[in-house]
């Protein structure tokens, strides 16, 4: 892994994961996507996922194998969540840990390289994916957390890893439209 740090993301989406590009995507053989619940598919604090949101997977499910990974121990959230979107869906995942996601790999009967992990925070969802060597993808919040956690947290992670928000791998951002 010289040269890449762990925290590094493959991209950096500037918006929430309804603006993530497909192309982009399929430019990289993604077949899959592993996607972070907790400020990536709903707000922290918010109980339904977005329209947009809901547009984006609908539309994703057509070109992707999609599955939930979420560290969140709220298993009845979760399966409410998941069951509105009909994903399947891990919870309790702690990530950075690898094992959840090695789980879904071998349920996607995909390659690492042939996933993506988009998920909003840097420390668990691009450290676990960039261990893996699945593709990372960081994205913002698709609405404003009304917990002050989800804030707090990116706060931190963008004040000790300015460089790495700043300056994404070679890789253009896919900008508001
Ligand atoms: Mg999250």
């Amino acid at each position: 892994m010289a040269g890449k740090s762990l925290l590094r993301p493959d991209l950096i989406v500037a918006g929430p994961v309804s603006e993530l590009s497909f192309e982009w995507l399929k430019q990289r053989h993604v077949a899959g996507l592993i996607l972070d619940l907790d400020d990536t598919l709903l707000a922290l604090g918010e109980q339904i996922v977005n329209t947009k949101v809901m547009d984006w997977v609908a539309r994703a499910r057509l070109e992707f194998n999609l599955w939930i990974v979420s560290n969140n121990p709220n298993r009845p959230f979760i399966e409410s969540i998941a069951l509105s979107l009909s994903l399947p869906y891990v919870n309790r995942a702690a990530k950075p840990s690898r094992r959840a996601l090695r789980r879904v790999l071998e349920e996607m009967q995909l390659l690492p390289e042939q996933v993506a992990i988009v998920g909003d925070r840097l420390l668990t969802d691009v450290l676990a994916g960039n261990r893996l060597g699945l593709v990372t993808v960081l994205v913002e919040p698709p609405g404003p957390s009304r917990i002050l956690r989800g804030r707090l947290l990116r706060a931190v992670e963008r004040l000790v890893f300015p460089d790495v928000l700043i300056r994404p791998t070679g890789n253009p951002s896919v900008g508001r439209s």
